[in-house]
């Protein structure tokens, strides 16, 4: 009960001009259609954040007595058509990165002999989490087990890649091998997700052919 008080009074201060929701059974019929920009409210995992009448708990959320608590700490997400409440995690404490790990990131940037990768998530540590580690590097010569002319037939910016690390301290990444490497990749010059095509990528809307060091697992979404 304690909890509950806390947490109206939270949102009380958060949004001066809206009144206190009286009812939760009442509140929620009208929230759906109009709801300004709520301000990000943060939790610490145990914490309230709802009830089973109003939402669905995913990620990061858990239902337990009819009440919906975080299971970490971090932003509460509320998905307003679907009726679901998550929870992102926030930590400056990210799973302990191990070299040989295998790592899925997003790849942010691609210079002449590395390309940057902003690193989300660690098999089997959570990979659906986002935890943005750090920036990681792909060095040309870690690509694969072939020699590489230009490291921009390899990775674009915004292409996610699954990798393996290789060392901490300068946190190398490799995708020698042939489960790692691009798992997606959008087309330079729509945007769309690229599909494979004889071993090419090729953009269903705008038919250019684009080339990378693909995984195996490319387009199936498995780390
Ligand atoms: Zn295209």
């Amino acid at each position: 009960m304690a909890a509950e008080t806390e947490i109206a009074e939270e949102e009380a201060q958060v949004q001066p001009d809206q009144p206190v929701e009286e009812t939760v059974e009442e509140a929620t019929e009208e929230a759906v259609e109009e709801e300004p920009k709520e301000e990000p409210r943060s939790v610490l995992p145990g914490d309230l954040i709802g009830t089973s009448e109003e939402f669905i708990p995913r990620n990061g959320a858990y239902l337990e007595g009819g009440n919906i608590y975080a299971a970490a700490s971090g932003i509460v997400n509320i998905n307003k058509k679907e009726r679901s409440i998550s929870v992102t995690p926030i930590t400056n404490t990210p799973p302990h990165l191990q070299v040989g790990d295998i790592v899925v990131g997003q790849v942010t940037d691609v210079k002449d002999s590395v390309a940057l990768v902003e690193i989300a998530g660690i098999k089997g540590k959570g990979e659906r989490e986002i935890v943005h580690v750090e920036q990681a590097a792909i060095h040309v010569s870690n690509v694969k087990d072939a020699y590489v002319k230009e490291l921009y037939y390899e990775f674009a910016p915004f292409d996610i890649v699954k990798a393996k690390v290789l060392d901490l301290r300068n946190m190398r990444l490799s995708t020698v091998n042939k489960e790692l490497g691009v798992m997606k990749a959008y087309c330079g010059n729509c945007r769309a997700v690229l599909k494979i095509d004889n071993s090419k990528l090729k953009c269903p809307k705008c038919e250019r052919t684009e080339t990378r060091k693909l995984s195996s697992d490319y387009g199936t979404g498995i780390i």
